[in-house]
């Protein structure tokens, strides 16, 4: 079968390779139809120094198929069932794994696609605890989103942040994956949604997805702009995810008692903060990596309600690495999938 592989630094190939072995006891074998493509593959495809991984490794974090084969012991799943499988591979048994925190897992072996061959391959067997199933009217191509995008946002905006409706929320680069997939699930539950975008065409984009406000970033200094459109209030909640390059910017935007949460640094890894103005404004400021697998199952039912995410391309798996250089350039709207 066909694999995706990285062999090192910007280099991908479409290789052979053994398909996996009918699936064990607790398994299920998928027939991958989707992958997402997100920023955690452009570090894995620039290199990054710390991931402990061996090369060749399939590529892929995010994804969708159906079920091909069932191990022994499955239930509640089917041949043919579209499913969405975990980006990680938990341990299932630590206190964090049994209480659904999946996501803070005290013995994970690693992050699918990024230290451990990922999803972008034809077959690939992954243990039924970790598979979510679809429902019926939600495609392949919008469930591919369930896993990173919509899973990792529903995560920051309801677990950690705890938006609530009626609240004001600033969603930085709103014209990203997951900045587009903020501004609708704000929007759904009746939130007032600013948002920052880098060029005039994703600020009409981010309106038609019903950002209320649009900052064009590149034009004026978004902190100012959110003041005064908040007159000088601010916003109950900013979500980050662009690092040094809005971080200040973003705590000047919050009320005081306001949360921030961020999933991402794009810009860079370290910022310079004033720690009289976190405590004195009493600022919440919560990480936010990845999702729990109910995130997932939350995910594909607001899919499944007409809260779709926004595709900006769908390419052929041979097309990976465009689509990881369209990324880092941020020449998108919504997400990139390609299909295998
Ligand atoms: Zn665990």
């Amino acid at each position: 079968m066909q694999a995706l592989q990285l062999f090192g630094d910007r280099d991908l190939r479409l290789t052979e390779v053994e398909p996996p072995p009918a699936p064990g006891p607790g398994e299920v074998q998928i027939r991958i139809r989707a992958v997402g493509l997100n920023f955690i593959d452009v570090w894995g495809f620039r290199g990054m120094a710390f991931a402990k991984r061996k090369l060749p490794l399939t590529v892929g974090a995010e994804a969708a198929g159906e079920i091909a084969a069932l191990g022994a012991g499955v239930e509640g799943l089917e041949v043919g069932d579209m499913v969405v499988p975990y980006g990680a591979m938990t341990c299932g048994r630590c206190r964090a794994c049994r209480e659904g925190r999946d996501n803070l897992c005290e013995d994970v072996s690693g992050v699918m696609g990024f230290h451990l061959d990922g999803f972008g391959r034809e077959l690939v067997n992954m243990p039924a605890r970790l598979v979510v199933k679809a429902p019926p009217n939600v495609e392949a191509v919008q469930a591919a989103c369930a896993g990173i995008a919509f899973g990792t946002v529903q995560h920051m905006l309801f677990d950690n942040a705890r938006l609530e409706p009626g609240e004001s929320i600033l969603v930085h680069a709103g014209g990203s994956g997951i900045g587009t997939t903020a501004i609708k699930m704000a929007k759904a539950i009746g939130c007032t949604v600013y948002t920052t975008v880098g060029d005039d065409r994703k600020g009409e984009k981010a309106r038609e997805l019903g950002a209320d406000h649009v900052v064009n970033y590149r034009e004026e200094r978004f902190e100012g702009e959110v003041r005064r459109l908040t007159k000088r209030k601010g916003v109950d909640v900013v979500f980050e995810h662009v690092g040094p390059e809005t971080w200040n910017g973003s705590l000047l935007c919050l009320k005081r008692g306001g949360r921030l949460v961020t999933c991402g640094s794009t810009s860079g890894v370290s910022v310079q903060m004033n720690l009289m103005q976190l405590f004195q404004q009493q600022y919440r400021i919560f990480g936010s990596f990845g999702c729990r697998i109910a995130n997932m199952r939350e995910s594909l039912d607001k899919m499944a309600t007409g809260l779709t995410p926004v595709i900006d391309t769908v390419l052929p798996l041979a097309d990976f690495a465009q689509g990881l250089e369209r990324l880092e350039s941020r020449q998108v709207f919504g997400k990139i999938i390609v299909t295998i």
